[in-house]
């Protein structure tokens, strides 16, 4: 829902908009609305911050008429202002999160928010871009800051998921989802922590948590098995040796 679409609306005609919009994704079937509440990290300028791209107020319609239709919404946003005005709409979400500051962080533990901070799409640009390029260097940058929020915010007791951003440059689709897990072990989490962000704390997230995500009598078993030892099990990832899916188990 970009601004721009929303602009000249009133008060009760932007309520309209949101309800007629979200009315949609929930007849079209979507299950999750996504509130884009801040530009991109640049790549030029280390930090800089943009500013939130709807007013408080709007965010806060927008949560309550997709809770009211049973949908989660996530809010990507960077930056101070616009990470604190998405934890006051009440999101279920925040993605990205870059330099979105330690209040912020204490906040999303507080308040039980889930954290998916996508570090890897950083770390590709820094190894896609020239090498000794300003883009590459500030990304590297941004990757370093990042790892360091993370660390806070497992301190904090964060609830932190695997989230990728597949398709940005140099994020393929998959194995993206390895490199996030090693950037959360880099960053200090637990193995057993890190694989629970990429299962049952993402399952939870998108509302699959009895579907999904962890295994426990009554829930349908769907999993990877590969065969290695546990400190090996990222690159054993990429060539898991089962695959067994709703409890049958198919081809690998
Ligand atoms: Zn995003």
């Amino acid at each position: 829902m970009p601004r721009q679409d929303m602009a000249p609306c009133g008060a009760a005609a932007l309520q309209e908009l949101l309800s007629g919009t979200i009315h949609r994704c929930r007849t079209e079937a979507s299950d999750h609305v996504k509130i884009v509440n801040s530009g991109l990290n640049s790549l030029l300028d280390f930090g800089k911050e943009t500013s939130p791209q709807f007013s408080l107020g709007d965010l806060k319609k927008a949560v309550l008429c997709a809770h009211k239709k049973g949908l989660k919404v996530m809010i990507h946003a960077n930056g101070r202002n616009p990470v604190r005005d998405a934890i006051d709409s009440g999101c279920d979400s925040i993605e990205h999160g870059f330099f979105m500051g330690t209040e912020n962080l204490r906040r999303l533990a507080d308040e039980q928010i889930t954290w998916v901070p996508t570090a890897f799409t950083m770390e590709a640009y820094a190894r896609t871009l020239p090498k000794h390029s300003r883009e590459s260097q500030v990304a590297r940058r941004n990757l370093d800051h990042q790892l360091d929020q993370i660390r806070l915010a497992k301190n904090f007791g964060v609830r932190i998921a695997v989230g990728t951003d597949a398709g940005s440059l140099g994020v393929h689709h998959g194995e993206a989802v390895r490199e996030e897990i090693r950037l959360l072990l880099v960053a200090g989490l637990g193995l057993g922590e890190a694989v629970q962000s990429a299962t049952s704390i993402g399952a939870a997230l998108l509302g699959l948590g009895d579907r999904a995500g962890c295994l426990m009598p009554g829930s349908p078993a769907t999993f990877l098995a590969v065969r290695t030892k546990p400190e090996r099990l990222l690159d054993a990832l990429s060539t898991p040796e089962r695959f067994c899916f709703k409890g049958v188990f198919v081809a690998s």
